[in-house]
């Protein structure tokens, strides 16, 4: 496998960074606009399960211009104030449907959503987070149709290569379903992302080590990666309050450590959009990794491959 620097465009990083793709792709800084269209999950409302997800808490993750109660363009006339103060280079934007299961709504209403998103200046796409099971061949076909004049890239929740560990996380769908569904994504020519939380109740260090080749196999444009984080208000906090022996969390040097051996045996043209978690850290139960922000971890991500000499996928095995 060779240097770093394939990773380029400009971007040095001993990975494939979402800086680099997007300047690989749009040829310049692409920004990313949460927004609420005020959907709910099929793993809360009892289509799928109650209580959702047992880590999940939706409040960890939205900022603070995103609500359902102003419109799709609002949001995103708002949320291009406040990156325009704060990122002055952003050029283009993408509409990222974040929060719970952005394509659990009748198509008509979906259709309408996104068409609003792009009908916003300065939105060349949308990025769609969902569930694999709330994807359909209308929906798809849609979205491919879509996908001759912008951007659209879908997310799904793998979560776990683990059917038990699917299943105990409360997650609705195992993992042939999400295989599934980012096979059936990719066939259409769509890019598609995953999500994947390392440290779940029940696997070992192995297991999570194993899990690095299943998700080569998959067709994945880019991955999200994840430490497990106990958030306040969810089932998980429960059961680590009674139970915190059944929770093997890492701490930040094990996890660093972890994640860039993991990395690099990941196949080298996934793009990593993120390493860690970053939910506020009011939310955060445990584990305690003081106040450091995700772009100083990531930094640290950084320097610990080149102590290393690793890069992502220099230990790749096809
Ligand atoms: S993590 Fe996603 S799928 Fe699970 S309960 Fe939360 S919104 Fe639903």
């Amino acid at each position: 496998m060779s240097q770093p620097g394939i990773f380029s465009w400009g971007d040095t990083r001993p990975f494939y960074s979402q800086k680099a793709y997007f300047l690989q792709k749009f040829g310049g800084r692409v920004q990313k606009l949460s927004v609420d269209g005020g959907f709910t999950c099929p793993n809360r409302d009892g289509t799928k399960g109650w209580g959702g997800c047992t880590y999940c808490n939706n409040d960890a993750f939205n900022p603070s211009y995103c609500s359902p109660r102003k419109s799709i363009r609002q949001q995103l006339e708002e949320g291009k104030a406040f990156h325009a103060w704060r990122y002055r280079r952003a050029v283009s934007y993408l509409a990222y449907f974040q929060a719970y299961s952005n394509t659990y709504a009748h198509f008509e209403t979906l259709r309408k959503m996104y068409e609003e998103a792009l009908s916003v200046d300065g939105i060349i796409g949308l990025v769609i987070s969902t569930r694999a099971d709330c994807v359909d061949n209308q929906l798809l076909a849609y979205l491919e149709n879509l996908a001759n004049k912008y951007y659209i890239h879908l997310e799904y929740g793998i979560e776990s290569c683990y059917d038990e560990t699917l299943k105990s996380i409360n997650r609705g769908h195992d993992f042939a379903t999400v295989a599934r569904a980012i096979q059936e994504t990719a066939g259409r020519g769509l890019p598609v992302g995953g999500h994947l939380i390392l440290g779940l109740p029940g696997e070992t260090r192995q297991m999570m080590a194993a899990c690095v080749h299943t998700i080569s196999d998959l067709p994945l444009t880019s991955i999200k990666l994840h430490q497990l984080q106990i958030i306040r208000g969810t089932v998980l906090e429960a059961k680590y309050r009674k139970s915190p022996e059944e929770f093997s969390l890492f701490n930040r040097d094990e996890y660093i450590d972890f994640v860039v051996q993991w990395v690099s045996r990941l196949r080298p043209d996934i793009v990593i959009e993120r390493f860690t978690a970053e939910a506020p850290p009011r939310l955060v139960v445990a584990p305690d990794w003081g106040l450091e922000r995700a772009d100083e971890l990531q930094r640290s991500i950084e320097r610990r491959f080149r102590e290393l000499g690793l890069w992502q996928g220099k230990n790749y095995i096809n």
